[in-house]
């Protein structure tokens, strides 16, 4: 039987080696509910997971398409929606426009579907979809995790490990800036990060990486991949993938710019929910259901991207 479970992307902080460098990739594992070892590929993915049990999250297709909010956020001035768009279309191109080698790019490519009423993050087992870029601007949903910027929810076959359904929550609740004055905390390099665990990335103990788990307030180094992340999307997507299916970026069963309901599941599946955030360094992850509990699906946190507060020495 296909289950899918729905993966909110969290993030799980726990002593990394300062020495190692390499991405690691979103299992579909949850550290709350079983064991989820190192990937025997890379032990410093300490959010890895068992090969026999558990698969890597990837995209099957090439083309993706993606939806914005149509409110954004007033915090971004002058045509919020405007710029939300236009910062989001550079965080997505960067990943496409990688060269993998010999000038060849990852087989991924995004397509910007314009905006949607929806403000949930959801996935429709049998209605349409949309793969939703929204800040969340009266209240962060998730307790205890108020220091994180941003959060990326996964849903997928758990027994392919292929992902049906991303979608990005912005914190709206801190002070979040699009351009390059008075920069607090980056849109640009809050969505090139998002953008990475969309593709299927988890955090990379690479100090340097976009993937990289905290971000320091004013920076803006996180808007361009470094060599870690460009190696991470070229091994998700190399550009020798074969047998793909015709690009198509309308999300599964349509696209669905407004909040479906009600949400049902076509399999019978069962999901997990969590969301965990990183607090100054400490792991915090807590078990509970998704906003919309009568989804018959549960999220496990992945990969929120973390106000940096204190390196640990
Ligand atoms: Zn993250």
């Amino acid at each position: 039987m296909r289950r899918l479970l729905t993966v909110a992307a969290l993030t799980a902080a726990t002593a990394l080696p300062a020495t190692a460098s390499a991405f690691c990739r979103t299992w579909s594992c949850d550290p709350r509910k079983e064991a989820c070892p190192a990937d025997p590929d890379n032990p410093a993915c300490y959010q890895g997971g068992d090969p026999k049990r558990h698969k890597r999250l990837f995209w099957p297709q090439k083309c993706i398409g993606f939806s914005l909010n149509q409110a954004a956020s007033s915090q971004l001035g002058t045509d919020p929606f405007g710029k939300f768009q236009k910062v989001a279309d550079t965080a997505f191109l960067q990943w496409q426009e990688v060269d993998c080698g010999e000038g060849k790019k990852p087989t991924i490519a995004f397509a910007d579907l314009g905006a949607a009423e929806c403000d949930l993050h959801q996935y429709n087992s049998s209605q349409a979809n949309a793969n939703l870029l929204v800040f969340k601007s009266k209240t962060w949903p998730y307790q205890g995790a108020e220091n994180q910027l941003a959060l990326t929810t996964l849903t997928f076959n758990v027994d392919s490990g292929e992902i049906y359904d991303a979608d990005i929550e912005i914190n709206g609740t801190q002070k979040i800036t699009a351009g390059d004055v008075e920069v607090v905390n980056d849109l640009a390099s809050i969505l090139t990060h998002e953008a990475g665990h969309f593709l299927g990335l988890g955090h990379s103990p690479d100090g340097e990486a976009t993937m990289y788990r905290e971000y320091v307030p004013k920076s803006t180094s996180m808007r361009d991949l470094a060599d870690d992340d460009r190696k991470g999307v070229c091994s998700i997507y190399p550009p020798d993938r074969v047998n793909l299916p015709e690009c198509n970026p309308i999300p599964r069963h349509g696209l669905g710019t407004k909040c479906e309901l009600p949400l049902t599941d076509d399999k019978g599946s069962c999901a997990v929910a969590a969301t965990c955030g990183d607090q100054g360094g400490d792991e915090t992850c807590a078990m509970g259901p998704l906003p919309r509990s009568s989804a018959p699906w549960f999220a496990l946190a992945l990969g929120g991207l973390a106000l940096l507060r204190r390196r640990r020495s």
